[in-house]
Order: C-alpha cells, then structure tokens, then sequence
C-alpha cells in the first residue's frame, strides 16, 4: 500500500487528543504492502518535489532574509525591521509577523540570540511552532486514519469557491487513493453549473475513476443519496462529494450542505468524515477572507490549499493556519495528477529555509 493516503491506526491520534481508537476490527485483505525503503523512496520523492514547488517562496523569504543579515555582526532594530518586512512580504500575515519579531526582538535584547544563525532558527522555529500549535487546537485531526476501515464508505465532501482548484484538488486526491489500492467513488454534486460536472468527468475519465452524476440542477443531496448507495453496493472505500461554490447566497449554500450532511450521516456512520475547504495560495490574503467566510458556513475539517508552486508568497500557509485555526491537510504544487502531497510542517519549513 502507498504512503499518499491510509486507513490504519495513526500515529499522530495520540498528540491531537483525538477520541479513542475504536474498536480493533480485522483488516481486510489489501494488496502488497509497501516496504520501508519504498515508503522512504516516495516520502523523499514528496519532499523533492515539494522544494521546487516552494523555491520561489524560498527566494522570496529565506535568500532575502540572508541578504539582510549578510555582513552583519550585531542584530540591530534596523536589521529586525527589515526582516518584519520580509515575513510581511511573503503573505505570513501582519499579527503573525508582529508577534514573531516581537519574541525575537526580546530574545535579542535579553542576548539569548547572539548571532545571525541563531536568528533564523528562532525565525523557523517560530513559524513551525504556529504551525503545529494550530494543528493541535483545531482538536482531533479528521483524516482517513480517524475512521476505522469497517466504515465504508469514508465520506470527503470538498468545498470552496469557484476557481480554487477543487475539481483538480477532487481528481488528484481520486487519483492517489486509488493508486493506493482503494476503491474510490467521485460524486457530482455542484448540480449548480453544468460544467462543473463536465470537468469532474474529464478528471473522472482521466483517473479511471467512476462517477456518480446527474442532470444540471438536480438537488445535490439526491446526487449525493444516489453516490452513497452506489458506493454502498460495491462496497467502495472513499466516496469524494464535489459541492457547489457560491458564496453569493450564503444561506442557501449553508442550507443545501447542512441537508447533504444530514443525507450522508443516515447513510454511513459519521459522515461526512471529513470537510476539506479548498483554498487557492495565490490570491494569499484575500483567499483568507473568503475561507474564513466559507468556515463560518461550513464545518471545515481541514484544508487544501492549492497553486502553492504558482506563488513567491508561500507564508501564506503560515498565515492559514494561525487565523483560520485549521489543518492543512494537503497542498497542491502543479496541475498534474500527482501534484498532490500531504502537507508536513517540518518539511515545509525545512523547505523555505534551506
Ligand atoms: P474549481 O473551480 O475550484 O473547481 O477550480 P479548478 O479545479 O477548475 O481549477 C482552476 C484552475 O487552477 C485550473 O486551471 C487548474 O489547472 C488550476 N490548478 C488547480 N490546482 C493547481 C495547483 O496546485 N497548481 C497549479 N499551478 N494550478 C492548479
Ligand atoms: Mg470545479
């Protein structure tokens, strides 16, 4: 089985206070597992690729920061302000910044930083510690490991506004698990605009993964009731449910998820396991406002985010994951299938500052 996506007992439940694992149930068959240097293979071919995509983040952040500092043998207010600029510039997010330069201004004045290195450590420490704290008070984590594999099948409803990259996001995530020896459902459920359904078709087509759709206009939880019993009877392992994104009408759109909700709960334990709100990296501070309209809409569980190879501004996963207070569950790094990984804070912090 591949590393991209799984359904096992995590390691991770445990540092999110998630509930308790529930009960042991059998596995069921599945295919060769992956050997430890093949995992090791893909996790460095992840990580590999993840680096290009942020390498202009990294210039614009990590290079400029070295620019900075270069020469300097003191750390001096002048030196702090520019770096406050730096971070500013790479869409961290003014609070964010000003918080971290605050902490790191005392450290300097209390001589607990003494020289440049020790400053850009403190700098990554800083933002990784964001990272993860926000990871840990948006409580336990929803993710396939959550979910004990006798609940079939695990329920994904994708959602975000219009442009953002969900029905890619929708194709791509369909395209690893299946790689990984799941059997996967896609529902059409932004009944909304006929081409949502027309694009979700290519990527069905694509990935060889079936698609449950039906004529423009349909009530999306028909669509949805439709997928879950067609997931049901072939005894599919993921069910992942596009949805309609417009924001212009707020009420409807909460109305029309609340009811799909409701559908796919009766349907299957617990579900929607999982509420992925997709956001598009490039549009860095005014995606923010929109996601964070969309998850007072929304129970979002956790986040996608989108185009990260397609923007110098990368903090902006920084800035994510203080002020919306949400996982990021996955990044985007290119338009094709495979450009889909797992985000890692370590990684993406090692990444930029390296
Ligand atoms: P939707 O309206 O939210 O469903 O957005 P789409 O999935 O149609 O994507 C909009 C555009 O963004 C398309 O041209 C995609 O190819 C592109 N796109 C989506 N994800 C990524 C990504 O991670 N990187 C890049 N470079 N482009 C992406
Ligand atoms: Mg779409």
């Amino acid at each position: 089985m591949g590393l991209f996506w799984k359904r096992k007992e995590p390691d991770i439940i445990s540092i999110f206070n998630a509930p308790e694992p529930a009960p042991e149930v059998k596995p069921e068959p599945k295919p060769e597992p992956t050997t430890v240097v093949e995992e090791q293979d893909i996790e460095a071919g992840f990580y590999q690729r993840f680096k290009r995509a942020v390498s202009s983040t990294r210039e614009n952040l990590a290079e400029r920061i070295g620019d900075v500092v270069k020469g300097k043998k003191v750390i001096d207010a002048q030196t702090l302000d520019e770096l406050e600029e730096i971070l500013i510039g790479a869409d961290i997010g003014v609070t964010t910044v000003m918080e971290v330069i605050e902490k790191v201004r005392k450290q300097v004045d209390r001589s607990a930083i003494h020289d440049i290195d020790e400053l850009k450590r403190n700098i990554k420490q800083e933002l990784l510690n964001i990272l993860q704290v926000s990871v840990q008070k948006s409580g336990a984590v929803a993710s396939e490991t959550t979910v004990p594999d006798n609940i079939k099948p695990y329920v994904m409803m994708v959602v975000g506004v219009n442009g953002v990259g969900k029905t890619t996001t929708i194709g791509k995530l369909a395209h690893r698990i299946k790689q990984d020896n799941y059997d996967v459902l896609i529902c059409a459920a932004d009944t909304f605009r006929a081409a949502a359904g027309e694009q979700l078709a290519i990527w069905a087509e694509r990935t060889g993964v079936p698609l449950i759709q039906q004529k423009p206009g349909t009530d999306p939880s028909a669509v949805l009731f439709d997928s879950l019993k067609s997931a049901k009877s072939r005894n599919a392992d993921v069910l992942i449910v596009d949805t309609a994104g417009r924001l212009h009408n707020k009420s409807n759109l909460m109305q029309e998820l609340e009811k799909m909700r409701r559908v796919a709960s009766r349907e299957v334990d617990g579900a929607p396991h999982e509420v992925l709100l997709v956001i598009d990296a490039v549009t860095g501070q005014n995606g923010l406002e929109q996601a964070r309209q969309f998850a007072r809409a929304v129970p979002v569980t956790g986040i996608a985010l989108t185009k990260l190879d397609g923007t110098a501004k990368g903090g902006i996963v920084v800035a994510i994951a203080k002020e919306l207070g949400l996982p990021i569950r996955y990044v985007g790094i290119g338009e094709r299938m495979d450009d889909l990984i797992p985000f890692d804070a370590n990684q993406y912090v090692n990444s930029i500052f390296e």
